[in-house]
């Protein structure tokens, strides 16, 4: 088997409180093979953001290790720890947490910015990766100008615009309505299929049934991990990532302002 793109062996988090250490997480392992799609879950305060922090190279653990794309993160410094992140993970949020003023273009290559890639260059990929989720002709349109649900597609363009092999997402769908959920659920689904694997934090079980296996925190430890009831996912129907000619399944349309 290919390795893993996310080994955790014996990880525990303690936070410093004036009442002494808090054990966030107690000696959690897990393991995410290339192409998976996993959504953990569990109550507020059971370690799934302390996991995710760490996951994403945002947080250190205070015991055990963790291997992202084979290479033990606790060894490298500040600088490799970001190369390594910026190079391996794509991140989504909840809040979309787009810059207002810039264009939808602009927002997408920001990852590249301290890259040496040209302006030009950097806003040719952007665009593709627009085109990819369905936002092609809002290139130049800002923010304030698009829905939610677009909102939340242009985010995950900026994720993908380094072509990471992990997504890291959130609770991606928190501030969406069902409808654009689930359509923002078939964009995960279909990058999946892609090959990306998707790790995502959410608290309803309606959007974890679209990943293939669920993992469930409680009192910061792992307390149930097991395949979802998800059938196999439809067969890809995407190009690869890198030629983003394609789009991803559109909006359904609902609410939607036209480009600016
Ligand atoms: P979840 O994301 O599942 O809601 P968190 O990872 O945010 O859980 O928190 C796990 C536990 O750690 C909670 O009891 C929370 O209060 C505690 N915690 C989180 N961050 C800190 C911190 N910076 N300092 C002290 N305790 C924290």
């Amino acid at each position: 088997m290919s390795e893993a793109v996310i080994r955790v062996e014996g990880l525990a988090k303690d936070y410093d409180t004036p009442a002494g250490p808090f054990p966030a997480l107690k000696d959690v392992s897990l393991d995410v093979a290339p192409g998976e799609f996993v959504a953990i879950m569990g109550p507020s305060g059971s370690g799934k953001s302390t996991f995710m922090n760490i996951l994403g190279c945002l947080d250190r653990p205070s015991r055990g290790r963790y291997l992202l794309a084979g290479r033990d993160v606790a060894k490298l410094d500040k600088d490799e720890t970001a190369a390594l992140r910026n190079r391996t993970i794509g991140f989504v949020f909840q809040g979309f947490n787009l810059l207002p003023r810039m264009s939808l273009a602009d927002n997408v290559a920001l990852p590249l910015v301290y890259s040496a890639i040209g302006h030009e260059e950097r806003l040719a990929r952007a665009g593709a990766m627009l085109e990819k989720v369905g936002l092609g002709g809002y290139a130049g349109s800002l923010p304030s100008r698009i829905s939610g649900g677009q909102q939340q597609r242009v985010a995950i363009a900026r994720a993908l615009v380094n072509d990471p092999r992990l997504i890291l997402a959130d609770e991606p769908t928190g501030n969406l309505d069902s409808h654009t959920s689930e359509e923002i659920m078939g964009v995960f689904r279909a990058l999946n299929d892609e090959g990306i694997t998707v790790v995502l934090i959410t608290h309803e079980n309606d959007i974890a049934q679209h990943a293939r296996r669920l993992v469930r925190f409680l009192d910061g430890r792992i307390v149930e991990d097991r395949p979802t009831l998800q059938p196999a996912h439809s067969p890809p129907t995407l190009p690869s990532a890198a030629s983003g000619r394609h789009p991803l399944p559109r909006e359904g349309g609902r609410g939607e302002g036209p480009p600016c």
